[in-house]
């Protein structure tokens, strides 16, 4: 008789989990399942906080399963391959994002958008094709297809790197099929955090002009200076929204909150589009006339599928752009969850897992 599901996750791991809506995380001994033919096994190293890793924990979406580990901004080394795996060996540096498996029959599957299947398996929180729940990167390994594993290049670090597998993909492919990568176009950046400042990174390395759009005074002098940004906007300042009206030919809206549409709307040139990939807790209200007038459109955009992602990654090596993190250990991960919750982060948190999970399960013992 062919093992089980639960006899074949016989290895374990130390994770990170959120065990109610509180989002409190506590260490948990959980297990991973064994080597699968195509499987790639992975020593997680670094783990970028995502602010969907919060929206989760939180069960701001309504979808929550506790015991819940989150973590989709995996990077690592593999330790180990499945008998068919041909693309990666022992030792390699490895990525795994916001999805691990999909139904890969599928017609966005078969054109690389495995991000668009019915049958996509995000990384933690998921139903598993075997049945056991998915399990993200808060934790000391992880077992993956291989078509959702991702090659580092050598010149990325992997606590730098490791946002790129969400933030960095998920700014990268709207610009990409929503025409906002073209030398010279005027691209507004909406809310300046873990996705944003990685959008200002790619717009600049596309030769765009680049307006950060913020709630957060305090942020300008980096944006300028450090990120490269051409200009800030503070969008509770009415002076600065009037002289900024009508300049922008895209804008990539990654703020996590419910905000005012109408104004953000009002950046846009004629025929200017928005594109959402913040995920706020509540609908939004569109004034149909911030959208009507001067035929402006409003997208949606949902990471993206692993062809781009490793496209991302070999150009985000070649224009060096990777995330600027501040590195915790795990013991401090509550913390760091109380602090992105008042975007607070300079400009994503990033779990050092292979230095301090270990001793942090240790000491909660
Ligand atoms: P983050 O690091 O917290 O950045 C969000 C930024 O939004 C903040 O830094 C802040 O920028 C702005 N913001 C937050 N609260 C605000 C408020 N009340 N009013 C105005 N501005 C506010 O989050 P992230 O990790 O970049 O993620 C951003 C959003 O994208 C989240 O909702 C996340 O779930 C979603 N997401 C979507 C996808 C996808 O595939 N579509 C993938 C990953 C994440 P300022 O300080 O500059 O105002
Ligand atoms: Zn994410
Ligand atoms: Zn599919």
């Amino acid at each position: 008789m062919a093992p089980t599901a639960a006899e074949q996750h016989t290895r374990k791991a130390v994770a990170l989990a959120a065990r109610d809506a509180s989002g409190h995380l506590s260490p948990l001994a959980i297990t991973r399942r064994s080597t699968g033919d195509d499987d790639v096994v992975i020593k997680i190293l670094y783990c970028g906080i995502c602010h969907s890793d919060l929206h989760s924990i939180k069960n701001e979406w309504k979808n929550a399963r506790y015991p819940m580990i989150p973590g989709h901004e995996i990077a690592g080394e593999v330790t180990e391959v499945g008998k068919n795996v041909t693309k990666f060996e022992a030792g390699d540096r490895v990525g795994v994002g916001v999805m691990v498996n999909s139904c890969q029959s599928c017609e966005s599957c078969n054109e690389g958008f495995e991000n668009h299947c019915p049958g996509i398996i995000p990384t933690y929180n998921t139903v598993d094709l075997d049945g056991t729940i998915t399990y993200g990167g808060y934790s000391g390994m992880v077992v993956v297809h291989e078509r959702f594993v991702v090659r580092f290049p050598d010149t990325i670090p992997l606590d730098k790197g490791a946002p790129l597998l969400c933030a960095g993909i998920t700014v990268y492919s709207p610009m990409k099929y929503h025409g906002l990568n073209v030398p010279g176009m005027h691209l507004g950046v909406l809310g300046l955090g873990g996705l944003g400042h990685v959008a200002v990174k790619f717009g600049k390395a596309f030769g765009m002009k680049v307006t950060v759009i913020s709630s957060s005074p305090g942020k300008k002098q980096e944006a300028l200076e450090r990120l490269g940004a051409d200009a800030f906007v503070i969008s509770k300042d009415a002076d600065e929204m009037k002289a900024a009206m009508s300049t922008m030919d895209g804008i990539i809206n990654t703020v996590s909150a419910n905000i005012p549409m109408a104004p953000l709307l009002g950046l846009l040139k004629p025929n200017g589009k928005m594109i959402m990939v913040g995920l706020p807790e509540k609908s939004m209200e569109i004034p149909p006339f911030a959208l009507v007038a001067m035929n402006k459109t409003l997208a949606g955009s949902c990471i993206g599928g692993m062809r781009d992602t490793q496209e991302m990654l070999d150009l985000a090596a070649k224009h060096d752009v990777t995330a600027d993190i501040e590195v915790i250990g795990a013991e401090y991960v509550n913390t760091a969850m109380e602090r992105l919750a008042k975007a607070d982060v300079r400009y994503r948190f990033v779990i050092d897992i292979g230095n301090t999970l270990d001793k942090a399960a240790a000491a909660s013992e």
